[in-house]
């Protein structure tokens, strides 16, 4: 009885009861009328629940309270009401509301469950000992940004921690001594995050990944960073565009590092954003060193670099006992344009080939191969926009891969595997969001 714990009086106007308010008027919770609804019963109420077992006086009872402008929630008929009971994690003050807009209670209190496991049940407590901090907090940090730092810290730390295990005056004496001593500190430098954010579906996130957005003050974001993933940083954290212009130039590798030493040493946590992981193919190297040389606090987390995801997504297994035994990354192209490998180390059989930005260069590439001796059959893949509702997947083999892509409308940004495990795409493929499969058998 969620509403008799908020504190509401109730009255039941019903001919008959069932068992469980049958319970309920007998432990007094409630008030009882035994009759049928009139409407003089909604006279100086506040929230009416229309739930009898009848249809014609549920519509009744919803149509009176809201010619009186009462809010109404007809049990059942969500669309007749004016207002839904959702689902409540309580733990006061901190509330939880889940609803389904009607469509499914059970839904609704299935995630409810899953909520009350997941937040801690003192949580209320920790809400209540941090409100009385609250004049005083902003007091010692009258900026914003600052004073957001500090609660994330204390709300992640021992002293939410002394909460949950019951000593709140602990907790209470750490909060105290945590805003005093900050009072003696000088405001600190920043701090840069290079995050890698995956090939594209955001579910491919590292928890870390997810947290560092969560509290972020400014994103510095590529290109190549999917919009459902941009989707989940904290609102209120700036966002700067940081990948190439439409036909336009790339944004310098200078003037990125410059951005990210400048917010950084305006006391401002950083998230630098990239594609895949940092360290593959997306100069995060270039980056940290800048970082270094300026004395500027960092930490890099990996993601999940295209060649995994988009193998993953694809049924292409890099490895293979039966096929191959080594796998090599590779970059298509050079900062040029050009492409210029060590094709004899690349033209081996029993490893698979994977080209990063190998789009423009797949002709050269196929033909390189080839005449360095790997069988024109050798299988040979494009995926683009791999792991994304948008993925595409081109299977043929090395001769007839780049005809193929010319003749396909499929957009950047692409990778290609090349060895005998693309194969196993007809057998192990699961994830085909679009219809526009293609196979060129050889
Ligand atoms: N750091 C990134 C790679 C950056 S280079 C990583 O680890 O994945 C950019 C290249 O990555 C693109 O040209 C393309 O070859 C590849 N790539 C990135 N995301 C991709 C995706 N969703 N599907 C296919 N290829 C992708």
């Amino acid at each position: 009885m969620l509403l008799q714990r908020a504190g509401a009086e109730i009255l039941v106007v019903a001919p008959r009861l069932d068992r469980e308010m049958r319970t309920c008027v007998d432990d007094g919770l409630v008030r009882y009328l035994a009759r049928a609804f009139s409407e003089s019963d909604l006279e100086n109420q506040t929230l009416v629940i229309a739930a009898t077992d009848d249809a014609t006086v549920n519509r009744r009872i919803a149509e009176l309270a809201k010619a009186r402008g009462l809010p109404v929630n007809v049990a059942d008929e969500p669309a007749l009401g004016s207002c839904i009971l959702p689902s409540v994690v309580d733990r006061s003050p901190v509330q939880i509301a889940i609803s389904t807009g009607g469509a499914s209670p059970v839904l609704a209190r299935q995630l409810r469950a899953r909520l009350e496991n997941y937040v801690p049940a003192a949580y209320g407590r920790l809400a209540e000992l941090v409100e009385g901090f609250r004049a005083q907090a902003k007091r010692r940090f009258p900026d914003g940004a600052q004073r957001r730092r500090f609660w994330e810290q204390m709300l992640q730390g021992p002293a939410a921690e002394a909460v949950f295990a019951g000593r709140v005056d602990t907790a209470r004496d750490m909060l105290r001594k945590a805003l005093d001593d900050a009072a003696a500190k000088p405001p600190s430098c920043g701090e840069v995050y290079l995050v890698g954010a995956g090939p594209g579906d955001p579910d491919l996130l590292t928890f870390r990944a997810l947290r560092l957005m969560q509290q972020a003050d400014v994103v510095v974001y590529d290109r190549l960073v999917s919009a459902p993933i941009l989707d989940l940083i904290r609102c209120g954290a700036e966002r700067i565009y940081a990948g190439k212009y439409p036909r336009g130039p790339r944004v310098a590798q200078e003037e990125i590092n410059a951005l990210l030493i400048r917010l950084a040493k305006e006391g401002k946590r950083v998230l630098r954003l990239k594609g895949g992981d940092p360290f593959i193919f997306g100069r995060g190297g270039e980056e940290i060193a800048t970082l270094i040389d300026e004395g500027i606090p960092f930490q890099v987390v990996p993601g999940i670099t295209a060649a995994s995801g988009c193998a993953a997504y694809a049924g292409i297994p890099l490895t293979h006992r039966d096929y191959a035994q080594a796998c090599v990354f590779v970059t298509g192209h050079r900062q040029d344009g050009t492409v210029d490998l060590n094709w004899e180390m690349l033209a081996h059989p029993r490893q698979t080939l994977v080209f990063y930005m190998g789009l423009l260069g797949v002709g050269i590439i196929c033909e390189q191969l080839i005449s360095h001796g790997l069988p024109p059959n050798t299988p040979a893949a494009m995926i683009a926009q791999g792991t994304t509702p948008a993925q595409r997947v081109l299977v043929a083999d090395l001769e007839k891969l780049p005809g193929l892509i010319e003749r396909s409308d499929i957009k950047a940004p692409t990778l290609i595997i090349v060895g005998e495990v693309v194969r196993l795409h007809d057998r192990l493929r699961w994830f085909s969001p679009s219809e526009g499969e293609h196979n060129v058998k050889s």
